[in-house]
């Protein structure tokens, strides 16, 4: 029988590779701009296109390729940082592999222009799902240009698992944001689309996360320095207060490379004990520098994970200078530690004119205290506005455009799974019975009805109000909004300002009035009727956090996700005590919801016991 087995051509072989190497059009960026980096760069432009889609280049001013090299690079194992197995051990570059170009060539149209400092001409090369197709001599800078289009050409399936723009341009902002941070002594701009999206002049590693994250991360981040004969440390942790309901700000390099580590994370976590709010998160921004020969990087094909020779020192040494960071912190909270003169004048507000500085000093934050006060005020306030605005529109009936149902026609809502609830406060009842409700422990409220009683889960069912209220708003565009004296301003990360651009409208169709949104910051003039103003921070961060995986396609259901995370955020809390009056609009307006058996979120918001279940228990 004749031999079956067959070498793959490389093209198939270099598909296949491609696979693993480019998932999307991040991948890309990273892979590209890593090599700038490797080619001693001090300048990276990154010009993306359709969020990559279309074209994804990256130019730098580093060492570039004579002729013999630029099409060599094309080859699968082209590498020219590691000759033996040994240098494995000792690595000071980003790539190793010589997969990355063969890969990226295999699954789009690739055109490279590169010339090295002493050459006269450099090369212009065209490779099409690795097919030359041309490669001429040309006056270029010193330097290499990559432009990469039309990625997956070959691969339509791949090309269809894709998601949508922003979520793909929200991974390559990321892996951007990575090898910024890294490397600030080099000077990184990004544009999408034809705008300028991030300009990174070369600076230090504080000014750098500033810069990248806007102007107000500055008086948040308290230094961290730990020398050791295992690692030096060095970075950037958060203040807890600014402590967040997301991950987004948490970056740890090791020697100049981003990695990811559950177990480092949970070290610097153990330093913050005692002192986060509950579910919050801290931004730390940490840099190790180990000797390469005590890391293996080769344990995951994209790299973000490394393994490391003596993770419990690592552990041990983190959460001990972090805790002691944090302790120098608390002793003197308003002096800022080696300030840094470059940062008076951040690179974003060199134009503008200056401004006072302003500290402010949470006096009654104590790290050791739940935050009770918050928790009693707040919820209560939204509860009690939320009660208003249903009774001065009686008219939210419009719900769902088409099904009409007033709200006081509670006795007609026909509930389909549950018989008893059909009769559910009958109207006469309503108004002869003195006390109705019952709040037990804050959490539930009690209520008799005719065959037995009721128990309402009081955040969840106001979850279910506000977000048929927020839902109904939107869907038929008449949102009330209350008119703010002063505009406030809220910063945000680039990525985070993109989402809220891309919400805008629905959000306004909720009441929010965005007088403008920039560069690093929002200025909010109006808000929905049922938001106070102290809430709309927290409001939005946790919707930017609900959306961390990205904003849905078709605007029905990024209205329902906007529905739900602010009905999350907006709904009373659990410890929070109803007055009477409250404690009956809950219940009214739950029953009046059109769904009002489950939260947003599927969960029972109340159940019931008839005569009968009472009966049997005490029947033993
Ligand atoms: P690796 O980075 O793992 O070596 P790549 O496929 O990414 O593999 O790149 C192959 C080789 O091409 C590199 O080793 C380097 O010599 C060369 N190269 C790639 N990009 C650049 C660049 N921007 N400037 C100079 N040389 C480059
Ligand atoms: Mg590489």
């Amino acid at each position: 029988m004749s031999s079956i087995i067959q070498l793959l051509p490389d093209h198939v072989a270099n598909q296949i590779a491609a696979g693993e190497v480019v998932q999307r059009p991040a991948s890309v960026v990273k892979e590209l701009m890593e090599n700038a980096v490797d080619a001693k760069a001090t300048d990276i432009k990154l010009i993306i296109k359709d969020a990559g889609k279309s074209l994804i280049q990256v130019i730098d001013n580093g060492i570039g390729m004579n002729i013999t090299d630029s099409r060599l690079c094309f080859e699968r194992h082209a590498t020219s940082k590691i000759r033996h197995a040994e240098d494995l051990f000792s690595l000071h570059t980003k790539g190793f592999r010589g997969e990355a170009l063969a890969s990226i060539a295999a699954i789009a149209h690739v055109e490279m222009k590169t010339k090295q400092e002493q050459d006269e001409l450099g090369t212009h090369l065209i490779i099409e799902g690795s097919k030359f197709v041309s490669q001429e001599p040309a006056v270029l800078p010193k330097g290499t240009s990559f432009a990469v289009k039309n990625l997956f050409f070959n691969i339509p399936a791949r090309r269809n698992f894709l998601k949508s723009d922003t979520v793909e341009q929200r991974y390559i902002v990321d892996e951007f944001q990575r090898v910024a941070m890294a490397h600030p002594n080099i000077h990184f701009t990004m544009y999408h689309n034809g705008s300028e999206m991030f300009n990174l002049p070369i600076s230090n590693f504080r000014q750098r996360i500033v810069n990248i994250f806007s102007g107000k991360t500055n008086e948040k981040l308290v230094p961290v320095k730990e020398e050791t004969e295992i690692v030096n440390l060095h970075g950037f942790i958060g203040k807890p207060e600014f402590s967040k309901k997301n991950r987004g700000e948490q970056f740890f390099f090791v020697n100049n490379r981003f990695i990811k580590s559950g177990y480092l994370h949970h070290a610097v976590m153990a330093a913050y004990e005692g002192l986060l709010k509950d579910g919050c998160q801290p931004s730390y921004f940490l840099y190790l520098d180990v000797p390469p020969h005590t890391i293996d990087i080769n344990i995951h094909p994209t790299k973000t994970e490394i393994k490391f020779d003596d993770e419990h020192a690592l552990y041990a040494i983190l959460r001990s200078s972090i805790k002691h960071s944090l302790g120098q912190f608390n002793v003197a909270p308003v002096l800022d530690f080696d300030r840094d003169p470059n940062l008076d004048t951040p690179y974003q507000y060199q134009n503008k004119e200056a401004e006072y500085p302003t500290i402010q000093v949470d006096r009654s934050f104590n790290p050791f205290s739940e935050d009770t006060r918050s928790i009693a005020d707040k919820p209560a306030k939204s509860f009690s506005s939320s009660y208003q605005k249903t009774e001065a529109q009686p008219s939210w009936e419009s719900l769902y455009v088409g099904l009409k149902q007033a709200t006081h026609d509670i006795a007609e809502m026909a509930f389909e799974n549950e018989a008893v609830t059909s009769s559910l406060f009958e109207e006469n009842e309503i108004e002869q019975e003195a006390k109705r409700t019952y709040q037990i422990h804050k959490k539930y409220i009690v209520s008799p009805i005719k065959s037995g009683m009721v128990i309402i889960n009081q955040k969840r069912a106001h979850e279910r109000v506000l977000y048929e209220e927020f839902l109904t708003s939107m869907t038929v565009h008449q949102a009330s909004s209350q008119q703010m004296l002063f505009p406030l301003q809220l910063y945000y990360s680039t990525s985070e300002i993109e989402l809220l651009a891309e919400l805008k409208s629905s959000l306004e169709n909720t009441g929010f009035v965005f007088e403008s949104i920039n560069e690093d910051h929002v200025m909010i003039s109006g808000l929905p009727v049922n938001v106070s103003e102290s809430e709309i921070s927290i409001v939005l961060e946790e919707l930017l956090s609900d959306l961390q995986d990205g904003i849905p396609d078709n605007s029905f259901s990024q209205n329902d996700t906007i529905a739900k995370s602010m009905a999350k955020s907006l709904a009373v809390k659990t410890g929070t005590y109803l007055n009477e009056k409250e404690q009956e609009n809950l219940v009214h307006n739950l029953f009046a919801c059109r769904e009002p058996n489950v939260s947003p979120f599927q969960k029972p918001t109340f159940i019931t016991m008839s005569v009968e279940d009472l009966d049997k228990k005490f029947s033993v």
